[in-house]
């Protein structure tokens, strides 16, 4: 994987949306937006693990609530591949604010609130690397 991590990304389908039924969706639009797949499972994050994946956001007022809503029920995690994967998906995804969202973004159709904004992305290749490797072993990296 290492050789080609510059153009990994790292998403999430979050819990309001993996309830919503909006999954397919939502792949669909990874498909169409032109990146490949390369790990995709679903998973039921502890609290715990959700506080270790957002750490950074450990001081800010909204980290409980975040938490707690990301372990609240399933989300799908994925791997995602494109020339420029970062940037191009945090394009498709959309402002944080789905109310601030451009239209034919993902947040923009499918997210709900600031705190329940559908998907997650990685923000720079080395977080993403980081953020692969907190749900993916590499065996599941096809
Ligand atoms: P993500 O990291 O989920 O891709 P992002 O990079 O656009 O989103 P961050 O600043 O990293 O935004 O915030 C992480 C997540 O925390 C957001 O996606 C959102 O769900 C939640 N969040 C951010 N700011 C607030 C806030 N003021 N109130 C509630 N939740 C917030
Ligand atoms: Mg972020």
């Amino acid at each position: 994987m290492s050789e080609q991590t510059g153009n990994l990304t790292f998403g999430i389908i979050k819990p309001d949306a993996v309830c919503g039924g909006k999954t397919g969706a939502i792949i669909q639009r990874v498909t169409d937006g032109g990146f490949k797949v390369r790990g995709m499972k679903l998973i039921h994050m502890t609290l715990q693990e959700a506080e270790g994946f957002y750490a950074v956001h450990r001081e800010r007022p909204f980290f409980p609530e975040l938490t707690t809503f990301m372990s609240s029920g399933p989300c799908v995690v994925l791997t995602l591949e494109k020339d420029g994967a970062v940037k191009a998906w945090r394009d498709l995804m959309g402002a944080t604010d789905p109310a601030k969202a451009d239209e034919g973004t993902i947040r923009k159709e499918f997210g709900g609130s600031l705190g329940e904004n559908a998907v997650h992305g990685s923000d720079s290749e080395e977080n993403a690397a980081i953020e692969i490797s907190y749900f993916f072993s590499r065996l599941e990296i096809v």
